[in-house]
């Protein structure tokens, strides 16, 4: 193998691994009551004209089209004398987001400050508000189920403390395709080697990983949103996939070894040109025509969260824009690798996978 051929099949196996899927498949578990016709389905209007947040609307809201049932919130709470620590989530359980706050109690108003927060020995970053702090981390899809740390270690007066309890996170059986799926053009091995792709295949690649290099400040609050107008979802969470791959001798097809991945997000249903929404409050990092995700965007909720949207048959904002939940992004497509029109949605936290639909429900407040 030569340089360039190294550089390929590293960048191919990276988006591979990072995406890429069809718009066929329809989920077993979808109770979608969606019109096949892709219609605007009680979306509420003109939510952006609510910004810049008041500060009295403390509770989560959230934007979806009406056959979207959002998950019932599942709440843990550790108590202590000076504050309570909540925590959030649709399933305590791998590939899930967890939503954390702390807040002081009558007892806690003075003197204390909170100084560390670290899950299963990793630091999580955490805003401060008036009633004391919140963040948001990820469990990854493949965590050991179990039980795992959660510390605190904050400050009374000066005096470091360290609050230490346990969190259980449970397994998921994620879904196993025995088919293998065909990327058309691009399950061809040979495709993508052409030399007129490879520099829009290395810039695509290069802007992709700086713009998921991003650090800001966090940037959410407490409205989100669904992605689309209809919850149709046609490509499920981490579904374990086989991947057709072969390359042309003359006119002879030759199989080459097949590649499994996980689909690292979640395919939705939509006719071309219906639209995409921004799922949370955030600023572009990225709006490029990229060659494998096609039209990509994405959005950087700071502390290191990001969601992105691909395959759209066009991009209505553009790198630095500031969006809010409900923002339309660009229009459902079919461009780059993919074979139907659909929307991905991806929602990475600290480079931890996670369910878009886990993020998006949580109660997260300002
Ligand atoms: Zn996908």
């Amino acid at each position: 193998m030569n340089f360039f051929k190294v550089i390929f099949f590293i960048l191919v196996s990276l988006f591979i691994f990072g995406c890429s899927t069809t718009g066929i498949a329809e989920s077993k578990n979808s109770k979608s009551r969606a019109k096949e016709n892709g219609t605007v389905t009680g979306r509420i209007t003109g939510v952006n004209s609510q910004y810049p947040v008041n500060d009295k609307i403390k509770e989560h809201k959230l934007i979806g089209p009406q056959d979207f049932k959002p998950a019932r919130i599942k709440k843990k709470k550790f108590l202590n004398t000076n504050f309570t620590v909540s925590l959030y989530a649709k399933e305590f359980r791998q590939g899930n987001a967890v939503y954390f706050e702390i807040t002081k109690t009558s007892m806690g108003q003075n003197g204390f400050s909170p100084e560390k927060i670290i899950f299963n020995g990793e630091e999580i970053p955490f805003s401060v508000h008036r009633d004391g702090c919140r963040g948001i981390l990820g469990i990854h899809p493949g965590m050991k189920p179990g039980y795992k740390n959660f510390v605190f270690r904050y400050r009374i007066n000066g005096k470091a403390m360290e609050l230490k309890r346990v969190l259980y996170i449970g397994d998921v059986k994620y879904p196993v395709s025995k088919s293998r799926l065909n990327l058309g053009k691009f399950s061809n091995r040979d495709y993508y080697k052409d030399p007129k792709f490879r520099d829009l295949i290395v810039r695509s690649a290069k802007l992709k990983k700086a713009a998921l290099e991003t650090v800001s400040e966090d940037r959410l609050d407490n409205v989100f949103s669904h992605p689309r107008d209809m919850h149709k979802i046609t490509g499920r969470f981490w579904n374990k996939r086989i991947y057709l791959s072969y390359s042309k001798k003359g006119k002879r097809m030759v199989a080459r070894k097949t590649r499994v991945r996980y689909h690292r997000g979640l395919d939705f249903k939509g006719p071309v040109g219906s639209p995409v929404y921004s799922i949370a409050r955030g600023k572009v990092v990225l709006a490029e025509k990229m060659f494998f995700e096609g039209n990509m965007v994405i959005v950087d909720h700071g502390n290191r969260i990001f969601s992105y949207y691909m395959h759209m048959s066009n991009i209505d904002v553009k790198t630095g824009d500031i969006v809010m939940a409900g923002d339309i992004l660009g229009k459902v497509g079919s461009t780059g690798m993919s074979t139907g029109p659909h929307l991905h949605l991806s929602v990475l936290i600290r480079g931890v996978q996670v369910d878009p639909l886990s993020l998006i429900c949580l109660p997260v407040r300002n």
